[in-house]
């Protein structure tokens, strides 16, 4: 009967400025894959009301003076965020003969999507690997991108991790960013032109 936008993508490079923060929607906090966005608002806007607890204390509402919102958002759920983004890409490029495929072959099952989509990551014991070799082995252009995205969720969450410990560093630290997305689109064949410049 209706709708409406939920903005699904990496975390913004930033969520501050001089006398600036954003959280919830307008910050861009939600699943990317999923599209539920409440709780990760409810999340950054606590975290944000911290800061600017802080902020008073200090009587500095500089970039600088806000900047531990970066840190303590992506900690807390922009890491996961920014690599359900990457699954989300892949996702995206599958045809419709590639994820009835996937889905027959039971590549992943409902709960391991979840986990995905919930931690970000797969833990997987011995046992558990071999099933899904075996279910790759059915559809391997599909386990492909799945295996590609996997190794790129892996290589944002490293750089996320070595997020910068204040704004000077954030220039530098976006081109690594925008160049390990510009490979990995360039892999999955999607055109990326905006990257230079969110
Ligand atoms: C159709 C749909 C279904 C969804 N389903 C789910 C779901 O099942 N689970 C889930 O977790 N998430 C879901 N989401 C996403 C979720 O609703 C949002 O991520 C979440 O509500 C974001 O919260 P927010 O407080 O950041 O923004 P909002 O909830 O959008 O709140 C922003 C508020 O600011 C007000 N506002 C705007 N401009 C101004 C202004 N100039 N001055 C004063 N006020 C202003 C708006 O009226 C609004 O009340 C869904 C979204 C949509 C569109």
């Amino acid at each position: 009967m209706g709708g409406g936008i939920v903005p699904t993508r990496r975390p913004l490079p930033s969520l501050v400025a001089n006398g600036f923060l954003a959280a919830g929607d307008a910050a861009v906090t939600v699943n990317p894959v999923h599209g539920g966005g409440i709780g990760p608002a409810l999340l950054s806007a606590e975290l944000a009301s911290k800061a600017v607890m802080e902020a008073f204390e200090k009587g500095d509402f500089t970039e600088r003076g806000l900047w531990r919102y970066n840190i303590e958002y992506l900690k807390a759920y922009g890491i996961k965020q920014a690599m359900l983004d990457v699954f989300r890409l892949m996702l995206q490029t599958l045809t419709n003969d590639q994820l009835n495929r996937g889905l027959r072959a039971r590549l992943l099952t409902e709960d391991e999507v979840l986990e995905i989509s919930e931690k970000g990551s797969l833990e997987l014991s011995f046992i558990d690997k071999l099933k899904i070799g075996l279910r790759l082995m059915k559809v391997p252009d599909v386990a492909a991108r799945l295996r590609l995205a996997l190794r790129y969720m892996n290589e944002v969450k490293s750089l996320y991790e070595a997020y910068p410990g204040s704004p000077e560093g954030l220039s530098s630290w976006y081109r690594r960013l925008v160049s390990i997305y510009r490979e990995y689109t360039g892999k999955l064949g999607i055109s990326m032109k905006w990257l230079g410049n969110a």
